[in-house]
């Protein structure tokens, strides 16, 4: 049996709705007209302790694991919100939690529990290699007691409402290691020391109202111990943290996805042409019926990668398959929700154009669908590696 029919689940599902009814789909709408980041949003969820959810209780957090986690997101985006403005934070902690020194973990993760520090940002993406992360040209290099940084990402979300970025960057040239995965490290960045002072950050106007930007390293500086775990592993950390990253972002398209069904069934029911609803009509009401089963079962591989990783045991497989198949669901959720509402799809009153937008993203963004294939293929069917 899974973990999601626990009472404990049903108590946090309620207690984010609670939350979230103080933000309607009015508030995130306004939000998005104005590409303005949802600050009321972000700190009631952060003092009411839902972003400390898996910080261990000795520093000041819940100590909840990964079901648990994966329903607060689900149900932001159930409700109309957006998690991708505060998901970071949640799934950067791994990081620090599975690699930092006990020192780093007294010193950051009391004072993120307590919503004093946000660690909202991660940087990996470059320019010029994307996917391509092992061939990444950002340089960090030891100098005494501090490592200076050079170098350019891209994609970068949430730095101007962060205060921490865990950054990753080659130590050791591609060229004077064994395998190519090995001689990258990760970094904790102060952001208000680093920027302005080595730092300069770009933002990159987009189609979702994700505060994401370009990075320029001139030099930056920062101290010795920002280093993370042991140099040249941070490919390996970094990889790490990315099953429970897949299986939150599935969570987040099943609430797009249960949202959307909801949203196009209500729409469907009033609706009334040719005498009618337009929901009476199995060419309108089969594609959400079919959307729903969608949803439904992308769910369920959703709660299996939460058990496996919550037990401790490798929840790869699950992980990649439940992202794979939520984002899938929920972006044909959303197109049929759209198609259901007709020309008022288009209406941004609807909001249907908003989450549309925002679901499109998981397509692509952290991991694309491609790539999820591509480690099914090789991982899973013992298929040649295609790169
Ligand atoms: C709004 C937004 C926010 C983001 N936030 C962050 C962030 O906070 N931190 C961060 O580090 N990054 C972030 N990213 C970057 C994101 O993770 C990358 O965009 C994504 O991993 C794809 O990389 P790319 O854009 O360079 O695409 P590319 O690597 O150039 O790939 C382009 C297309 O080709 C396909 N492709 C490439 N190689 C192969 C292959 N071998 N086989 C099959 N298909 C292939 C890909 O699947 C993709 O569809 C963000 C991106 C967006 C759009």
């Amino acid at each position: 049996m899974f973990a999601c029919d626990t009472e404990d689940l049903d108590a946090i599902r309620d207690g984010v709705r609670s939350l979230c009814s103080h933000y309607d789909t009015a508030y995130w709408r306004d939000i998005d007209e104005r590409k303005a980041f949802p600050e009321e949003f972000v700190e009631a969820l952060t003092e009411a302790g839902w972003l400390a959810a898996m910080i261990p209780e000795e520093y000041g957090g819940s100590g909840l694991g990964l079901a648990e986690a994966s329903v607060i997101l689900e149900e932001v985006n159930r409700c109309g919100g957006n998690a991708g403005t505060v998901h970071g934070q949640m799934y950067n902690m791994f990081t620090l939690l599975r690699h930092g020194s006990e020192a780093q973990k007294r010193r950051f993760l009391p004072k993120i529990a307590a919503g004093e520090l946000r660690l909202q940002s991660m940087g990996v993406t470059e320019p010029t290699t994307g996917t391509d992360t092992t061939k990444i040209k950002t340089t960090a290099v030891r100098q005494g007691d501090k490592y200076v940084i050079n170098g350019q990402k891209v994609w970068i979300s949430r730095i101007q409402h962060s205060d921490l970025m865990i950054l990753l960057a080659r130590t050791t040239p591609l060229d004077q290691v064994q395998r190519k995965s090995e001689g990258m490290s990760i970094f904790m960045i102060d952001l208000h020391a680093a920027i302005g002072d080595g730092l300069t950050v770009q933002p990159i106007a987009n189609m979702v109202n994700h505060e994401t930007n370009e990075l320029f390293f001139d030099n930056l500086e920062i101290p010795a111990d920002s280093l993370i775990g042991e140099e040249g592993k941070g490919f390996r950390y970094i990889l790490d943290g990315l099953n429970a990253e897949r299986t939150l972002i599935a969570a987040e398209c099943i609430g797009d996805g249960r949202w959307f069904i909801e949203k196009a069934s209500d729409y469907a029911h009033n609706r009334e042409v040719f005498g009618r609803p337009i929901g009476q009509n199995q060419g309108v009401q089969f594609p959400i019926a079919q959307a729903h089963i969608e949803v439904e079962a992308a769910d369920l591989m959703r709660w299996r990668a939460c058990d496996e990783y919550d037990k401790g045991l490798s929840a790869g497989a699950s992980a990649n398959m439940a992202k794979y198949l939520a984002a899938e669901a929920s972006w044909k959720a959303a197109n049929v929700c759209l198609q259901t509402h007709g020309g008022f799809g288009f209406a941004s009153e609807y909001d249907v154009e908003r989450k549309f937008r925002e679901t499109r993203l998981y397509q692509v963004a952290p991991i694309s669908t491609n790539l999820i294939l591509s480690y099914v293929a090789e991982h899973l069917l013992e298929l040649p590696r295609s790169f």
